[in-house]
């Protein structure tokens, strides 16, 4: 029988992220080693959805519905995929490294009785089998790992591989199945989004974002200034920056913010964790200031400047105020 991959669809206000589509992708290119993907998609109501997809994927799809699933939460959602399953006997079952993804993941691999591999971002095979490649330490270091069990949930960091575009002639299958759930140990009750009003930051041309290697957030000037120099500029953060409260979370690049593609980004004092160029790495140009020659946001960056940001902008700002 043949072997399948499953990918577990993740919603948000009614369509599939693009998270989801990402996955799709790592699927197919897993699958090329010899297994099926296959889709499914827990929701309250996802038989368009489902039918969607199954058209444009050519991917065959399982919904499972119920009114407990219209929020993420980890036991209903955890019961009945599980429940879907165990008539599968997946080699692999692959979610987005999302708040829900590596929410779920682990809970299922316990369930399933097979291993975990987070966030991964490279996929290599050879005649012992496949490899999974994840960053470690802010991006300092990468591990390879195989899977010690037979099967393996799987976690895919978004940015890693592009989201699936491919058109299918032939539609896949669509079987929605119902769920039921007697009450777990925790309920949604509210979800909302903050009150915060929408960042500048997905219209901009020119991203100037700012690492905790500015500092101290008086120095937030001089990173505002540089943004202003452009008509269509803005500014962004590393998450460290939000921690720091310095700047809002709406400004936070990177995986768990926001997801840029500007046609020029400066990252200031940014050491270049995966988690923040997995938000960034799609800008047609990356400048980077760092005074540390080996920062690893130097990888991507088109243009390198080994200098102290507090020297180097001040300095840049002065030029193009005397050329204005
Ligand atoms: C689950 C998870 C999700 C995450 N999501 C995100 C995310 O969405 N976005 C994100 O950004 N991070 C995210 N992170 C955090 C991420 O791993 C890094 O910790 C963070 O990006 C580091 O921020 P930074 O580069 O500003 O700070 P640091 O890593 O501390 O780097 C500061 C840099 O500034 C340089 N520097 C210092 N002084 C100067 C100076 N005077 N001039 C020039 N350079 C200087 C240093 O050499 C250093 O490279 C996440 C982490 C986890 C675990």
């Amino acid at each position: 029988m043949e072997e399948k991959i499953v990918v577990i669809a993740e919603l948000s206000r009614g369509r599939f992220t693009r998270a989801t589509h990402e996955v799709i992708s790592f699927a197919r290119e897993l699958g090329s080693v010899g297994a099926r993907p296959e889709i499914i998609i827990p929701g309250k109501n996802v038989r368009g959805l489902a039918e969607e997809i199954a058209r444009t994927s050519g991917i065959d799809v399982i919904g499972i519905e119920a009114e407990a699933l219209d929020l993420y939460s980890a036991e209903p959602f955890k019961s009945a995929i599980l429940d879907v399953l165990k008539d599968m006997n997946p080699a692999y079952v692959c979610l987005p490294h999302s708040a829900m993804g590596f929410d779920l993941a682990p809970g299922l691999a316990v369930d399933l009785g097979t291993a975990c591999i987070t966030a991964v971002e490279e996929i290599r095979e050879d005649e012992k089998g496949i490899y999974f490649s994840r960053s470690m330490w802010g991006g300092k270091i990468r591990a390879e790992l195989v899977p010690m069990t037979q099967r393996a949930v799987l976690t895919v960091l978004p940015g890693a591989w592009t989201a699936s575009v491919e058109e299918s002639g032939i539609a896949g299958s669509v079987r929605v199945v119902k769920a039921d759930f007697a009450s777990g140990t925790s309920e949604i009750t509210l979800m909302e989004a903050p009150g915060e009003r929408e960042s500048e930051l997905p219209g901009a041309d020119v991203i100037v974002s700012a690492g905790r290697g500015i500092g101290k957030e008086e120095n937030l000037g001089m990173i505002r200034k540089l943004a202003g120099i452009f008509s269509r500029g803005a500014v962004g953060a590393s998450r460290s920056v939000c921690d720091l409260g310095w700047l809002g979370y709406k400004h936070q690049i990177g995986f768990t913010g926001r997801t840029v593609s500007p046609g020029l980004y400066i990252a200031c004092g940014i050491s270049g964790a995966i988690q923040h160029i997995s938000g960034m790495k799609g800008s047609q140009m990356v400048i980077a200031i760092n005074t540390d020659p080996h920062a690893p946001i130097f990888n991507i960056a088109d243009y390198c400047i080994v200098e102290d940001l507090t020297e180097f902008i001040p300095a840049l700002l002065e030029l193009v105020e005397t050329a204005r």
